[in-house]
């Protein structure tokens, strides 16, 4: 089995001056870990190391840069999911923790459950020996000023549909040459949302799922429509009756259609087909192809 790699950093209007940022990331993270799916690291490995690559770097919403919430506060939502067996770690609303996605895979394989939010989250994460950042340290001065210009507006809201809400979510899917498939999914959520707001992205179904005999999918977007639709576990059902890049795209318009959802979703089929679908003006993403070369989009058109 080849291996196979396939990471986002949001769908979203993405400025053309945010473009190249975006995409740089994106194919640095595939340059590194690609090369050690090759040479027999497991999907869940590289899941987990890919996404930490783009947590460390401040141009998504998701470890450094993440959005600030109403109080002016990171609350960092992650999930790592195994396709062997759907075993599943995630954290909701965790404070003051640089790699969210580390934790996740700490709760699926040192606790009895699966999913930790807020403080029980965070003493988790101190026992596990993660170190403790300053509040300071995960913000960058855009995100301090973007949110000081939302205070002063008060029609901003976290979501418009279709409207030019950033959304720089982190993602990642992989093949190991063993047949396994693993995604994991990290972000800040979504600017100035309530205190405690979880999205989608921690929520097995929603933002990410991985079952070695039906596929693996990471989403993107407006979290309160994604999750109304378990968009990642619906399009790895499609995968089972349609070509991969149907199912991914089937999925996205059903979202629309049902619940006027936006967002985007990367995957990988059980065979190594890559699929990736987006109702967004763009989506940054990017894959290795056969040929062992990263391919950088930022819509699937293009
Ligand atoms: N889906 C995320 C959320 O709603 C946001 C994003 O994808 O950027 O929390």
């Amino acid at each position: 089995m080849r291996a196979r790699l396939i990471i986002h950093g949001g769908a979203w209007n993405i400025p053309e001056d945010q473009v190249q940022d975006h995409l740089h990331g994106i194919k640095e993270s595939l340059l590194t870990i690609f090369p050690k799916l090759l040479n027999g690291l497991s999907a869940l490995d590289a899941v987990e190391q890919a996404v930490r690559i783009l947590e460390l770097n401040p141009t998504y919403d998701a470890g450094k840069g993440a959005f600030l919430n109403e109080a002016g506060e990171i609350e960092l939502d992650a999930i790592i999911m195994d396709g062997r067996n759907l075993d599943f770690g995630a954290v909701g609303a965790l404070q003051n923790i640089l790699h969210p996605v580390s934790v996740a895979r700490k709760v699926m394989e040192e606790t009895e459950h699966a999913f930790l939010v807020g403080k029980g989250a965070q003493k988790f994460a101190r026992e596990m020996n993660f170190p403790e950042e300053d509040p300071k340290s995960l913000l960058t001065a855009r995100e301090l000023a973007f949110f000081e210009a939302i205070q002063k507006d008060p029609n901003f809201r976290p979501h418009h549909p279709f409207g030019e809400s950033p959304s720089d979510t982190v993602g990642a899917v992989a093949l190991d040459q063993y047949g396994n498939l693993a995604v994991a999914t990290s972000t800040g959520g979504t600017p100035r949302k309530l205190v405690g707001r979880v999205g989608d992205s921690p929520i097995p179904g929603a933002g990410a799922y991985a079952d070695n005999e039906s596929g693996a999918v990471s989403a993107t977007g407006w979290g309160e429509s994604i999750m109304k639709v378990l968009l990642s576990k619906s399009v790895c059902d499609l995968i089972s009756h349609f070509p991969p890049k149907e199912a991914a795209e089937r999925g996205i318009q059903m979202m629309q259609q049902k619940v006027g959802g936006l967002g985007g979703i990367i995957g990988i089929s059980p065979e190594g087909s890559y699929l990736f679908a987006h109702n967004t003006p763009k989506m940054a993403f990017g894959y290795m192809d056969a040929k062992g070369k990263e391919v950088l989009r930022i819509k699937t058109d293009s």
